[in-house]
């Protein structure tokens, strides 16, 4: 089947990474302020969760009930992370779940022969044939808002400290990095997530449990739990697991906080159930 390009993704993830190694330049020139690194892994930590917390697991699994302010904060900081709009993202996603590794699944590696073009399909080259859903007019906007707000916050941050030289690293490392870095951490998924790592839940594709991504990708990398029980809120069955699982222990504490309800995990027994609650569009 030929595919077309959506020339308006290419453009963006092509102009990202050129001004985020603009920013690797900047750094080795200038040299980098601390403050402007602890605003890179604030930014990267809060908006890398907004993507695993907030699209992932509250708006496209549901896999627990919230707040308005706090429904309103997730996607705040998931659109700053410049994944496209919410309601594309849940699209694409669900769509992944519903045939996973076949070739309805947008960004499976498996699908194709070659092992290294698997690889980069499902980490980047899918997105660049993939348009963003349909979303209205103010919907546009508010994304179009955050993510603007993603890129050039850390800037006015660095500003009010260190004036015009932390305005420039603050925009190139915290703003411009910071979202490469998220991006490729949770392509990451896609495409290690679904290659190498365990198995230990017989599901029908060829997800992957990966320590690694578990690390970079904010606990993303209990990937094949995830596709064995995609409702669940928190990853894992062992305290250890659980408690590695960040996205999940950020639930958990806001379950404390009573900001969060509902909170929806598998039974002990660790067997995958004929049904997924967590695949329903809502
Ligand atoms: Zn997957
Ligand atoms: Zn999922």
């Amino acid at each position: 089947m030929k595919k077309t390009p959506y020339w308006p993704t290419i453009f963006v993830i092509g102009f990202v990474h050129i001004v985020a190694f603009l920013g690797v330049w900047h750094t080795f020139e200038k040299g980098v302020s601390f403050l402007a690194i602890i605003v890179f892994i604030v930014g990267y930590f809060w908006t890398g969760l907004g993507v695993t917390v907030g699209f992932h697991r509250f708006y496209t699994h549901r896999s627990f009930q919230t707040s308005k302010v706090v429904a309103e904060i997730l996607l705040a900081l998931g659109e700053m992370a410049l994944q496209g709009n919410r309601d594309g993202w849940r699209t694409v996603h669900l769509a992944h779940h519903r045939a996973p590794d076949t070739l309805r699944d947008p960004h499976s590696p498996v699908a194709w022969e070659n092992r290294l073009y698997g690889f980069y399909w499902a980490h980047i080259g899918w997105l660049f044939f993939q348009p963003l859903g349909n979303p209205s007019a103010s919907d546009r906007t508010r994304s179009l808002g955050y993510a603007f707000l993603g890129l050039f916050l850390p800037g006015l941050i660095l500003f009010v400290f260190e004036g015009w030289d932390g305005a420039l690293s603050g925009t190139l490392l915290a703003g411009f990095m910071r979202v490469v870095f998220v991006w490729h951490a949770t392509w990451s998924v896609n495409s290690i997530g679904h290659l190498w790592g365990s198995r230990p839940f017989p599901t029908k594709d060829n997800s992957r449990d990966s320590w690694i991504i578990g690390m970079f990708g904010l606990g993303d990398g209990y990937h094949n739990f995830h596709h064995a029980f995609p409702w669940s809120a928190i990853n894992g069955f062992s305290i250890p697991e659980k408690l590695s699982d960040t996205p999940g222990t950020i639930i958990s504490a806001m379950g404390i906080l009573h900001l969060a309800w509902n909170i929806q995990s598998p039974d002990n027994s660790g067997k995958i159930p004929e049904t997924q609650p967590g695949l329903i569009s809502v």
